[in-house]
């Protein structure tokens, strides 16, 4: 299974699962769910990458967390209450393997397992979430934008980022105009190469170097939480 979660799953759990996993693909921008609004499925990406977006009434959206294959999204609203708390949109195109959240639940009540790797799993979107909220509030948008781009790459398994810079702003929640000033240091610096909605990651390391203690936390309480779930 390319989804680490899925891939944590046992063979009993897997077995109560399966009949329900349907393959499907999205395109970049695709909105899996809107804030409030019921959720019918969840998703467990193996190549797509997917945030969770809170929006304003101006129409602005702000990042709270992002899920690629190493998650699940909307496993909290199949559990219970059934209600997105945020706007789900794809954020790189790719496949996903959908689940039905009846079936989920269903299979989560039978699974001490299950239903408590999908609460650790909650959590660590949660943990996302809040430490963006730290983020936002006291670090620079260079340290912030080197967090995102790790995360980012990570999910994708790939140097090569299609993102235009009016999108890092909305993620971010910057104008666009300091995300083009931050993106020309970076890339002066030899960490990126950006040109036209396509960022290139050259050096990861130095990126790692300049970013802010938020991308390691949030990876060290994922591996806390998850890592002994794997072992
Ligand atoms: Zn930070």
């Amino acid at each position: 299974m390319k989804n680490l979660l899925l891939g944590l799953l046992s063979p009993s759990d897997l077995k109560l699962l399966a009949p329900h996993l349907k393959p499907a693909k999205f395109e970049q921008h695709d909105v899996l769910f809107e804030t409030d609004q019921q959720i019918r499925h969840v998703y467990f990406p193996t190549g797509a990458v997917v945030s969770l977006v809170i929006t304003l009434s101006t129409g602005e959206m702000i990042e709270a967390a992002m899920v690629g294959h190493d998650g699940v999204v909307g496993a909290s609203a199949a559990l219970d209450g059934k209600i997105a708390l945020s706007r789900g949109i794809i954020q790189l195109g790719g496949d996903i393997v959908v689940c039905d959240i009846d079936a989920l639940k269903s299979a989560a009540l039978q699974s001490p397992r299950l239903l408590a790797l999908l609460i650790r799993h909650e959590q660590t979107v949660y943990a996302q979430a809040q430490q963006s909220a730290a983020c936002f509030a006291s670090h620079q948008v260079e340290a912030r934008l080197c967090r995102w781009l790790l995360r980012a790459r990570d999910l994708s398994g790939s140097d090569n980022l299609p993102f235009t810079q009016e999108y890092l702003g909305e993620m971010l929640g910057v104008r666009r105009t300091s995300v083009t000033a931050v993106a020309h240091t970076l890339q002066e610096a030899g960490m990126i190469k950006y040109a036209r909605g396509k960022i290139q990651v050259l050096d990861a390391k130095a990126l790692q170097e300049n970013t802010c203690e938020c991308y390691g936390s949030v990876k060290s309480l994922y591996d806390k939480l998850i890592g002994p779930v794997r072992k």
